[in-house]
């Protein structure tokens, strides 16, 4: 966390108050959650009227799909969303054959436009979900002609930010999608909660998940969680100023990170469109080693095999499959993610024990190799 949002967290927790009751102590939990919506708001450049606070991305993702799919026609998302969408948009659509498109991806993890288009023409359309950034891979959607096309077809646009928000700028004057995910804990703010983005004027079907008190217009009832709201305000505010630093620098540990495994492991490639990711997401193959194992051998080293979300399931990554590697290829990927608190030694330390591990695992498994 941000030393700004855990502050931030902190002072909530010490002062009492709901939100929505109407004495001192509640107007001052009232007033905390408005800055953290208009920082909120602040970041992704739209009203602190649109934004939503929920519990985080899969939350405000179920919220975004069940009110999109009750507008009266299908959905379309693609096969690399985070089981959030994926999930959600099956359960929807269960009874409804033919109501869910899952658009693939090509080799580099990008949704062929073409695909896009001819499921817009061939069925009425109520939602389009395509994610900003890969959580696993970190390939961005060229969510533009997304947008030109849904719209034109009369469908809404949704898409899961959650990984690009923080990481690269967003700026919803431009980027006319009517539906948006985020999650605080992606950009340095407390895990557990996140908020949903809702474009004043959106055709959307009143459709809340949970009903109650009529906390946040309706949409979201239930006491609000001042303090991991305040800490995703206050994360949001200490980033704006440092956004395009932060993007730059860690980058450019990605870069060096990458250079040096290619440069020291044989047969290593990366997984994704190279010039389409987010600036701080690698995933890497290292074939001959599975992930597991090499993971196992590295344990000093935070870093994933498949996506976080459901690591500890045991089935190959639904991302890598998609792009068509095998499932020998997909059990040997490991994710390093990297962010504003990545030191220039942490890159060092991860070099130092991938190479090992790497070159420890395939010595175990082909010790004549
Ligand atoms: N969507 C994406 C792309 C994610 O990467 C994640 C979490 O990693 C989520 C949704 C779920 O977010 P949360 O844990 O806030 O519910």
């Amino acid at each position: 966390m941000r030393p700004e949002a855990r502050e931030a967290v902190i002072a909530a927790m010490l002062a009492v108050g709901n939100a929505s009751s109407p004495h001192v102590p509640g107007h001052a939990a009232a007033s905390r959650v408005d800055t953290a919506r208009r920082q909120v708001a602040e970041l992704l450049n739209c009203s602190p009227g649109e934004i939503v606070f929920t519990s985080g991305a899969t939350e405000a993702n179920n919220l975004a799909l069940r009110a999109g799919y009750s507008a009266g026609g299908g959905v379309i998302t693609s096969v690399v969303e985070h089981p959030a969408v994926l999930e959600t948009a099956r359960e929807l659509t269960t009874d409804t054959p033919g109501a869910l498109t899952l658009l693939s991806v090509d080799k580099d993890g990008l949704v062929d436009l073409v695909d896009l288009y001819k499921a817009l023409e061939s069925s009425k359309i109520s939602i389009v979900s395509l994610m900003a950034a890969n959580n696993e891979t970190g390939v961005l959607t060229d969510l533009t002609p997304v947008v030109e096309a849904a719209h034109a077809a009369g469908a809404l646009v949704h898409t899961d930010a959650t990984q690009m928000v923080g990481r690269l700028p967003v700026d919803l004057a431009d980027l006319d999608v009517d539906l948006l995910s985020l999650s605080a804990h992606k950009f340095g703010g407390p895990q557990g909660v996140g908020a949903l983005f809702i474009r004043r004027g959106a055709d959307l079907p009143f459709r809340p998940l949970i009903f109650g008190g009529g906390q946040e217009r309706g949409w979201r009832a239930g006491t609000l969680n001042v303090p991991g709201i305040s800490g995703a305000g206050a994360a949001a505010a200490a980033l704006i100023p440092k956004l395009r630093e932060e993007q730059a620098r860690v980058s450019g540990f990605r870069d060096k990170l990458e250079t040096a495994l290619t440069q020291q492991i044989s047969g290593c490639y990366i997984n994704g469109a190279l010039e389409q990711r987010l600036p701080g997401v690698s995933n890497v193959t290292f074939p001959g080693a599975p992930a597991d194992a090499v993971l196992t051998a590295m344990p000093e080293i935070a870093v994933s095999d498949g996506s976080a979300c459901a690591s500890g399931a045991p089935t190959p990554s639904h991302v890598l499959l998609a792009m068509g590697r095998s499932r020998e290829e997909a059990d040997s990927a490991v994710r390093f993610s990297l962010g504003h608190a990545t030191t220039s030694r942490d890159i060092e330390a991860a070099i130092t024990s991938t190479v090992r591990a790497v070159a420890q695992v395939r010595q175990a498994l082909n010790p004549s190799g």
